[in-house]
């Protein structure tokens, strides 16, 4: 298996380049969208990659423990190069992972601040919120997920290939 280091280095040095590469040539797409795509396979490349099945190892106390804190309880879920570590549906178990996370945050929120409403209530104006921010932002959202994707398909070929 790679070393964390060997991810962070391919990915800085040749996943990177050549994604802003196709980007820039292959679909003429906007600074704006470059910048995204930029930022969320950072994102993808220290934090919401394949190995956090491997979380709950990680020491608590360092930058990367505390990244990683959120996602212990996904890599309870999913055990080590399982479904993690498959194309899309391990992008999508993490992207709904993080979704409900967010939903957990705000619904904590709202417990403290309007006690009154039920869990019912809160889940179906955030369903409306969620489904009216998609609809939106399906530009910017697509290419969060791609970014994702393309991270995770470089990290996944590197599991296979790259024993050191
Ligand atoms: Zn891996």
């Amino acid at each position: 298996m790679p070393k964390t280091k060997t991810h962070i280095k391919i990915n800085i040095t040749l996943a990177m380049p050549l994604g802003v590469a196709i980007l820039f040539f292959a679909t003429k797409s906007n600074i704006t969208i470059i910048s995204i795509f930029l930022l969320s396979l950072l994102y993808n490349t220290f934090v919401l990659n394949p190995d956090l099945d491997l979380a709950r190892y990680i020491k608590p106390l360092s930058l990367r423990g505390f990244l990683y804190f959120p996602f212990i309880p996904y890599s309870w879920l999913f055990r080590h190069r399982g479904l993690s570590h498959s194309l899309i549906l391990g992008t999508i178990t993490r992207v709904i992972y993080i979704l409900l996370l967010i939903f957990f945050g705000l619904y904590l929120w709202n417990v403290f601040n309007y006690a009154s409403i039920g869990i019912r209530e809160i889940s179906s104006i955030y369903l409306k919120h969620l489904l009216w921010f998609i609809k939106s932002n399906k530009d910017l959202l697509l290419t969060v997920f791609a970014s994702f994707f393309y991270g995770d398909l470089w990290h996944i070929v590197l599991d296979k290939y790259n024993t050191n």
